[in-house]
């Protein structure tokens, strides 16, 4: 009928885990604002090894990286007051400038208004 040997045990079974989960959600914080958030609220920004300064959406860029928050005003401020360029350890450009003014006019749409003006909040496609 049956062998007499052992249940083998289940080489590195996962666990199911119900209910709150202890798991640490990485939290990052916008270097203007001191807004802490989970990750995926914050843009990454990055000076890649090549010393370019680039609004990296994927956050996987080699380079040394600070985050912003999703407020142009931040952005607008991280190139003004140069926290962005004291944070990443080089020096804002005009170049990573326009770049990063350029991200912050397209966050500026996503912003909720505050005169209750409705937006048309563009579409992304790449999704
Ligand atoms: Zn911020």
């Amino acid at each position: 009928m049956t062998t007499n040997e052992a249940v083998p045990v289940s080489p590195a079974k996962p666990r199911a885990r119900k209910g709150a989960r202890p798991k640490h959600v990485p939290q990052r914080m916008c270097v203007v604002c001191r807004d802490r958030a989970a990750k995926r609220a914050l843009t990454r920004v990055v000076r890649t090894t090549d010393g370019l300064v680039e609004v990296d959406a994927s956050g996987k860029k080699n380079g040394r990286g600070a985050y912003l928050c999703d407020k142009a005003a931040c952005w607008d401020r991280a190139v003004e007051t140069g926290t962005l360029g004291r944070a990443l350890k080089t020096t804002i450009d005009a170049g990573a400038a326009e770049t990063l003014r350029r991200h912050a006019a397209s966050l500026a749409n996503a912003v909720q208004p505050r005169s209750g003006t409705i937006i048309v909040v563009r579409e992304e496609s790449n999704r």
